[in-house]
């Protein structure tokens, strides 16, 4: 439980109350590495081994305010990281896909989600989620937690009309911003920018 983290968000403009109360209901302590757990709860990006992060809670809660869930969504997220965005999307919405890149960080996050929180919608698959995951598409909301120079042709390919989809674009290198892109009904485009943030960067297999 993470009630202090939660009050937190909501003094920083976090409204959407299911999101308020998912990060409420999940121990953010049991995402990071055990020398971290005392730290959990800080609204702060925090190690979780191989070079890699697990997000600030504000950017977490931002991104998946920005999905604008109502329970009955397919998500796919790209970069599961330690498992903490997609237990967050597994609690708003109906089914979750999340693909990482490294099998250590894919093998932790299983055991954090399946096992010991038992969530039964969230899929996970090593990869790269660049390709996003064709025999699941398409998804109503797709999430990019890592950063990349442009949208991934593949995501936009594979979201649903009406669908939507947050990511950080930019260098890998300094500061993105978070791009929400929305697909019309018709298949059109749109998108806008809401934030400046910091990602690790989405890299290829290899
Ligand atoms: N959503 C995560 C944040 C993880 S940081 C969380 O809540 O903890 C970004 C993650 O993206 C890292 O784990 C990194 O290994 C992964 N990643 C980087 N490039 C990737 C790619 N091409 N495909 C899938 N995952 C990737």
């Amino acid at each position: 439980m993470s009630e202090a983290l939660a009050r937190h968000l909501a003094g920083r403009g976090i409204r959407d109350p299911r999101v308020l109360e998912a990060v409420e209901r999940l121990p953010r302590s049991l995402f990071v590495p055990r020398l971290l757990r005392a730290v959990a709860d800080v609204d702060a990006a925090l190690p979780i081994g191989h070079g890699q992060t697990i997000s600030q809670p504000f950017v977490v809660a931002v991104m998946t305010e920005a999905l604008a869930l109502a329970g009955t969504e397919k998500v796919l997220e790209v970069g599961t990281g330690s498992g903490y965005q997609a237990a967050v999307l597994a609690l708003l919405a109906r089914e979750v896909y999340s693909v990482e890149l490294l099998a250590p960080l894919a093998e932790r996050a299983r055991e954090v989600l399946c096992v010991a929180l038992g969530l039964a919608n969230v899929h996970l698959r090593t990869g790269d989620g660049a390709a996003g995951w064709p025999e699941a598409a398409p998804f109503d909301r797709i999430v990019v937690t890592a950063a990349a120079p442009a949208v991934p042709p593949a995501l936009l390919e594979q979201l649903a009309p009406g669908g939507r989809m947050i990511l950080p674009v930019g260098p890998a290198a300094g500061t993105q911003v978070l791009r929400l892109v929305e697909k019309g009904a018709d298949g059109s485009l749109s998108q806008r920018d809401l934030h400046e943030v910091v990602f690790v960067p989405l890299r290829s297999p290899g």
